[in-house]
């Protein structure tokens, strides 16, 4: 996993230095455009178009062959995506040299892009290839100066731009070259000295993370466990209280029977809590439902008529708008279910008497955008990034409605999102709307 892991983050960061090289390109003829056309500087323009035309050419191999290895979660593939950084790397210094040959040496101050390449294959490669690219930039770097100062090769001026003569001036050259060397190497030492401390620092995060994961799957086991054991007692004792409540033993006075109820309205909510545990922690084990294709408007108008009764009770008003041209969409019939009435008994649950409740659902091209809208308590702005964690509960509806177990958005959440749809809400003082994006052909994840 962790050979994968590091490779796909290499095989990024080389799309991304073939993505540099493409602006790159268009850069330098842009650039050499600006300076002859414009600028009137003389420089050597068909070289340089030749050369962004072997950088086009190269970074359009790279490119295929970046392809290639990306299809490959081997090892060999591993390493052919090293080599295949460490060569793109060297072709740029020597590309890099090429360039400035060709447009003034010493005369052109873009030798300070060979820092760019520094800080690149820092953060790239290893601290000693760092190192060895670094020596490859002195030495060319080195080279060329030495060239134009012994008259070797052509000297190719930054006619308008620079002084002539400069490459001929040793103590000029040899400071120059001694400067762009010390450069280099100090750049090279402090990129890989950062990015030492971020990798280890890297390593770190990853290990505690696992760790996290490990105890969270302990934590999920344990949950499952008690809450089952829980569950099952908690059943025993309702069916008790069912048949005491019934009379099935006797005839109850009032005040047997009022405490009698008591308790099995208390046994039915604790019932629900555990319920409502236990699913969120299977889910998380397990991690993947039963898949069917349904109707969803029928789930719709199934999750709406659950409330009806609770809204009447209340005096709120409940509509729904349901768009006809919704159909089929496949996922967990059960969970999807759940999840609405969930968030429909919220809107009722937390909008006072004589409120309004509202169920929108419209068809998107590949998604149903589901709306859950509601003129009740709303939520406090400075809360609302919490309610979807588990067990939380907003202050005000702490205050206002005792009965809450703060497991119902974050079940709903940890569902949408399995289906590969978001969950999101928006609320003020007049209300609160909760809205959900179901993809029609969910791949359950
Ligand atoms: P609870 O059992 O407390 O309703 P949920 O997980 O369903 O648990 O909701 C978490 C919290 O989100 C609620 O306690 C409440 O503070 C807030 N909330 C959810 N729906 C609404 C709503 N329609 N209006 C106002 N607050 C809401």
């Amino acid at each position: 996993m962790e050979e994968v892991l590091e490779q796909a983050s290499l095989a990024r960061r080389a799309h991304w230095l073939v993505q540099l090289r493409w602006l790159a390109i268009g850069f330098l003829v842009g650039a050499v455009f600006v300076a002859r056309r414009i600028l009137d500087i003389q420089l050597h323009e068909q070289a340089l178009y030749i050369l962004a035309g072997i950088i086009l050419a190269y970074n359009t191999m790279l490119h295929v062959a970046l392809r290639r290895t990306d299809r490959r979660r081997t090892e060999q593939a591993g390493n052919a995506l090293h080599r295949i950084l460490i060569l793109q790397s060297t072709a740029d210094l020597f590309i890099l040299t090429g360039i400035l040959y060709f447009s003034g040496g010493i005369e052109n101050p873009f030798s300070f892009f060979f820092m760019f390449h520094m800080i690149i294959s820092s953060t790239l490669l290893s601290r000693m290839q760092s190192y060895i690219q670094a020596t490859i930039a002195v030495v060319l770097f080195g080279l060329l100066l030495l060239l134009d100062y012994t008259g070797l090769v052509q000297h190719y001026p930054l006619r308008g731009f620079a002084p002539e003569g400069l490459h001929t001036d040793g103590r000029f050259v040899l400071g120059y070259w001694f400067v762009f060397a010390t450069t280099v190497y100090v750049v090279v030492y402090l990129a890989t000295s950062i990015v030492a401390q971020l990798r280890k620092q890297q390593a770190r995060y990853r290990n505690a993370n696992e760790q996290l994961q490990q105890k969270d799957h302990i934590k999920n086991e344990y949950v499952l466990r008690v809450t089952h054991d829980i569950k099952s007692h908690l059943a025993a004792i309702k069916s008790c209280l069912d048949v005491v409540e019934s009379g099935l033993l006797g005839p109850l006075n009032e005040e047997q029977t009022d405490f009698v109820e008591r308790a099995n309205h208390r046994a039915e909510k604790c019932m629900h809590f555990i319920s409502s545990l236990l699913r969120l922690t299977r889910m998380r084990m397990t991690g993947h439902f039963d898949r069917t294709c349904f109707p969803f408007k029928n789930l719709l108008y199934d999750s709406f008529a659950a409330i009806e009764d609770r809204a009447a009770a209340k005096r709120i008003a409940a509509a729904y708008e349901i768009d006809p041209a919704i159909d089929q969409v496949c996922g967990s019939e059960v969970l999807l279910e759940d999840t609405l009435t969930n968030l429909l008994s919220n809107a009722v649950k937390y909008t006072p008497d004589g409120g309004k409740v509202i169920l929108r659902a419209n068809d998107r091209k590949n998604e149903v955008l589901v709306e859950i809208s509601d003129t009740g308590i709303g939520i406090p702005p400075e809360e609302i990034g919490d309610i979807f964690n588990e067990f939380y509960r907003a202050s005000n509806a702490r205050e206002t409605v005792r009965d809450g177990t703060g497991l119902g958005l974050s079940m709903a959440r940890e569902v949408i999102e399995k289906h590969g749809g978001r969950i999101w809400v928006e609320s003020g003082p007049e209300g609160t709307t909760f809205f959900l994006t179901i993809p029609k052909d969910s791949a359950i994840s």
